[in-house]
């Protein structure tokens, strides 16, 4: 199969969160099952340019309908890490990719209506003819929304269109003036409750429900978040549209990628380890402490890696340090805040903690960093507000970090508490969960893990081994989004 991934991230060339983990993992895992895979993305001033092999000019001149003009831009190819990028750049007053940022600009939903477009645009203009467009989240919406109301008439009548929703918070909204640049016009037509309609604000567009609309396929990161997004206000308000699209509409576990995510072979920390043989763990737990100025003693690491988002439940991330330093065990934060107020919360934090021996807060996106952190802590807390797969506590069950979660979204599907868990034998359990969102049940949690920690040492190496032996890689998920992928292009 032929497959191409639209999208805004790819790790590790562009990477804000879990979407970029997962396009670079998925298509690895695709290619190593004899597909052809290609990956179409923005090319921002500010990605990570040392990650790119042999990048070339590939197309000089994509001239991109837009408004009753044409923007013209270049499209360049390169590897990342063995995976065939495109890079469109569009040559402009706008920019749009040239904001030393990612997201967050004011014209986002522009910027990524334009990319849409233009990733179109490229594969009409050279011949590219996938067997399957695999789009995630908002910022490709509107692909599938395009291709089967404009380029399908162009000679892209045989494409198909899987869309992965890593998160319902953000869902991209435009208005008249989206469909003016992108060439859909038709106002009276999207504005219709079951195309492009907002289910709650009548007077906008939105990306995402047009991507859920259009798409042949849709899946979010895990099962449990399916149901979530359909039966819950994690769906953001697009709950009755999943509902609608059920036939369609199916939750698959994301994975990780081994060959990154390996304390056997992980290139960014110092000493390997494995299941059999821990030793190389207690040796990253020093090599922890000696970067990050912590004293050596024995207590245990507990570690915080992650955006620093109401999503992720701050209020709990806060109150784990102190829990942590109150229970006498040592703790690591590797966040970065978007928003103001909770970055300006942050750094007031560490500077309140500065001195001391117990404690370091990072501020700040840090991939080398996390690597050794998940290699030398003993314990993770993830204590979201929602979480639709997460992937932190599965790169924890890796690196022999034991999970402290709560019950929500892939979590619920990753993580079994070793001391409650109803459907796992005690040797499937592999952490501890917690489910109200306040400071008693995360206390909770983190004190059965320190007192194992402390009091049953044997017991809580099990419980890491228990961890490791999971197969959290992409070699179940890509033989679902594969099974996918061969049902939609046989139907009709
Ligand atoms: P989300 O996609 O909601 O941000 P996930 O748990 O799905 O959360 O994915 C987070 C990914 O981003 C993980 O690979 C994690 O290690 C990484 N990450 C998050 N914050 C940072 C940071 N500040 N520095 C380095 N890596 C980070």
């Amino acid at each position: 199969m032929y497959i191409v991934q639209i999208a805004s991230e790819c790790a590790p060339v562009i990477k804000a969160g879990g979407l970029g983990d997962v396009v670079y993992g998925l298509s690895r895992e695709l290619e190593a099952r004899g597909n052809t895979v290609e990956i179409i993305l923005p090319k921002y001033d500010c990605m990570r340019y040392d990650h790119i092999w042999g990048l070339h000019e590939a197309y000089r001149d994509l001239w991109v309908p837009w408004y009753d003009a044409a923007v013209h831009c270049s499209v360049y190819c390169g590897w990342v890490h063995g995976r065939l990028c495109f890079f469109i750049e569009p040559h402009d007053n706008d920019n749009f990719f040239n904001r030393g940022c990612y997201y967050g600009c004011s014209d986002d939903n522009m910027r990524f209506a334009f990319f849409s477009k233009a990733a179109l645009e490229f594969l009409l203009q050279s011949n590219k003819r996938p067997d399957i467009l695999h789009c995630h989240d908002w910022q490709t919406g509107l692909v599938p929304v395009m291709l089967f109301e404009m380029y399908k008439h162009h000679g892209m009548a045989n494409q198909r269109v899987c869309y992965t929703i890593h998160n319902f918070k953000h869902q991209g909204m435009g208005g008249v003036e989206t469909l003016q640049a992108t060439g859909l016009n038709q106002e009276a037509y999207y504005f219709q409750y079951d195309r492009l309609q907002d289910n709650f604000n009548p007077f906008a567009l939105n990306f995402m429900k047009g991507g859920i609309t259009y798409s042949n396929f849709v899946t979010t990161v895990s099962p449990h978040h399916a149901w979530e997004a359909r039966f819950t206000d994690t769906g953001y308000g697009l709950g009755h549209t999943l509902h609608a699209f059920q036939d369609k509409f199916r939750g698959v576990l994301n994975g990780i990628d081994y060959n990154v995510w390996n304390p056997e072979v992980d290139r960014y920390i110092p000493h390997y380890f494995n299941q059999e043989n821990l030793e190389g763990k207690a040796e990253n737990k020093k090599a922890l402490r000696d970067r990050l100025l912590l004293r050596h003693e024995n207590k245990p690491i507990i570690c915080y890696i992650g955006r620093l988002d109401d999503q992720k439940g701050v209020h709990l991330v806060h109150h784990a340090t102190y829990h942590a330093l109150y229970r006498d065990a040592q703790f690591v934060l590797l966040g970065s805040a978007t928003e103001a107020s909770i970055n300006s919360h942050f750094q007031h934090e560490k500077r309140f903690l500065n001195d001391n021996p117990d404690v370091h807060l990072e501020l700040g996106f840090n991939e080398e960093l996390s690597h050794l952190i998940y290699a030398g802590a003993d314990m993770i807390v993830v204590p979201s507000n929602y979480e639709p797969c997460g992937l932190t506590q599965m790169i924890g069950l890796k690196y022999g970090t034991v999970p402290i979660v709560r019950s929500v979204g892939g979590l619920v599907n990753t993580v079994f508490d070793r001391d409650f868990d109803q459907d796992h034998l005690p040797e499937q359990r592999n952490g501890y969960v917690f489910h109200q969102s306040d400071f008693p049940a995360l206390e909770s949690a983190m004190d059965r893990a320190i007192d194992l920690w402390h009091q049953e040492p044997k017991e809580f190496q099990n419980l890491i081994q228990q961890g490791m032996s999971y197969d959290y890689s992409w070699n179940y998920p890509g033989k679902d989004y594969i099974e996918i992928y061969d049902y939609i292009r046989h139907k009709e």
